[in-house]
């Protein structure tokens, strides 16, 4: 493609006739005239070599004939090519003059309904200089409506990221917005953390072909918008049937030279230069949105999170557990907690010392989030006391785990630096149905009950309160 500096070139390289006046009109008036002149002089002499006696030609009265002829032959082809030239000249530049006037009113109103190119541009009917200028008005035209489109999609597409500071609603945002702006058939969005990216939002790829290595290499080596290679097993999962895409598209995210992550984008069809170039002119937005969000939730997460134990805090378990109680009000799921509290935990810190307690708080608390699900949340209520949310657990299921997991504090030895020990802890249970407790701390209360029923009853075990206790209550 020629850039628009050598496309200038070529037009001002146009050979033209020297300027005279400041009006074209009068240039051709006066070239026009002159010629005429020219001819009416040299006409009498042409005809003396054509065999008319000079005596004839080089008449006063001839000779003035011949100049009068040729400057009103030179005047009438003025006055026609002013009329065959000027009106077309006329209408295209009133044609220009509505188009400035349509797109400073939009540019006022933002309604460019009445300067679309459908609407603004010019008919082009003749094969000509005019003809070009209208063809390259329409060009104009075309690109300022171009240009505005993608001015107009990069605002919005930056405004529905600032919205969603959410980590996750956010790479959901992105991954839809750069499909339907680039018209991608799948996709998916990576992040880079610790280190190495994981997948956090993914639309109609057929199975986690997304996962393959050497596509998770490229995406984090590329720098530019890159087309990569299709891993084997990557297909588009649409309505009804799933197909190889023909394009893949690797759109990285980079912030003052570190990796932020990047959007892999799939296509039924290749993709154009232009759809390329909106999808850059996204790039930085994405960028600092995801920065900004991955900052966030870092930031939320240092505030929510005990230290010693990477264990959620108490502040941050009891405002989980409000919410949690009040969904479980809203949808009826049921809602299990658990209470657990290490058994002689004074006799660790006064045989092996401080350091060897704080050991013994991480590794419990490492093995029961092993045991845990995802949606599962281990909160440290205090020093040695821990409280387990989990959404969606039953009496039994509840009771099963509690159970799992005292085993497993049970069986996993500790090393305190010149011993190996294990530790046993007594576990509560209680669930929670949507309607019979009044509050969450009446929750905290039945369950911490029962935790006290384990300790009075020998320690080591799992007691369960159950519900209809609740509701007597
Ligand atoms: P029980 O079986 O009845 O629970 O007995 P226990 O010894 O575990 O209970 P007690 O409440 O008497 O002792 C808890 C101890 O936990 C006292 C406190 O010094 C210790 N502790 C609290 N927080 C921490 C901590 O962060 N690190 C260490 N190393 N010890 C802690
Ligand atoms: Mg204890
Ligand atoms: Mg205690």
């Amino acid at each position: 493609m020629t850039s628009p500096s050598s496309e200038l070139n070529e037009t001002l390289k146009d050979w033209s006739l020297p300027r005279l006046t400041s009006r074209v009109y009068w240039d051709l008036a006066i070239w026009m005239t002159g010629f005429g002149l020219v001819i009416g002089v040299v006409f009498p002499f042409a005809i003396i070599v054509l065999g008319v006696p000079a005596a004839i030609s080089l008449r006063p009265l001839f000779f003035l004939g011949t100049l009068a002829s040729g400057t009103i032959v030179g005047m009438v082809n003025f006055a026609i090519a002013r009329l065959a030239v000027g009106a077309r000249m006329r209408r295209l530049s009133g044609r220009m003059r509505y188009v400035g006037a349509a797109l400073q009113h939009a540019t006022r109103s933002g309604d460019w309904s009445q300067c679309s190119p459908e609407n603004c541009r010019l008919e082009v009917d003749s094969q000509d200089e005019l003809g070009e200028a209208a063809r390259a008005f329409n060009w104009l035209l075309e690109s300022l409506a171009s240009s505005h489109a993608t001015g107009a999609a990069i605002s919005s597409v930056t405004d529905s990221f600032t919205e969603n500071l959410a980590f996750d609603d956010l790479v959901n945002t992105i991954l839809d917005q750069y499909m339907f702006r680039s018209g991608a058939s799948a996709g998916a969005v990576l992040v880079v953390r610790d280190g190495s990216l994981t997948v956090e939002a993914q639309r109609n790829i057929a199975g986690d072909a997304i996962q393959d290595a050497s596509l998770m290499q490229q995406a984090l080596r590329t720098r530019a918008i890159t087309s990569v290679d299709i891993p084997s097993d990557l297909a588009i999962d649409a309505v009804a049937v799933t197909f190889r895409p023909r394009q893949v598209l690797v759109v990285p995210a980079w912030l003052n030279g570190q990796a932020l992550g990047a959007v892999i984008l799939a296509y039924s069809g290749n993709v154009s230069g232009e759809t390329t170039r909106l999808l850059e002119a996204f790039q930085p937005s994405t960028s600092v949105a995801l920065n900004n969000a991955l900052t966030h939730e870092r930031l939320q997460r240092l505030a929510a999170v005990d230290p010693l134990t990477e264990a959620y805090n108490r502040r941050f378990g009891l405002n989980r557990l409000a919410e949690e109680f009040s969904r479980t009000m809203r949808t009826a799921a049921p809602l299990g907690l658990l209470s657990f509290d290490i058994d002689h935990f004074k006799k660790v810190n006064d045989s092996f010392g401080h350091l060897a307690g704080d050991r013994v708080l991480r590794s419990v608390s490492t093995a029961v989030r092993a045991a845990l699900r995802a949606g599962d949340v281990l909160i440290r209520t205090g020093g040695e006391e821990f409280v387990v949310l989990v959404p969606g657990a039953g009496y039994d299921d509840l009771e099963t785990l509690g159970e799992r997991i005292r085993r497993i504090v049970e069986l996993t030895p500790i090393d305190v630096g010149n011993a190996e020990i294990t530790v046993t802890i007594s576990v509560g249970g209680v669930t929670y149905y949507g309607s019979d407790a009044r509050d969450p701390e009446e929750l905290l209360a039945k369950v911490d009950e029962a935790l006290y029923a384990s300790k009075k009853s020998g320690r080591n075990r799992v007691t369960m309160s159950r519900i209809n206790e609740l509701i007597a209550d």
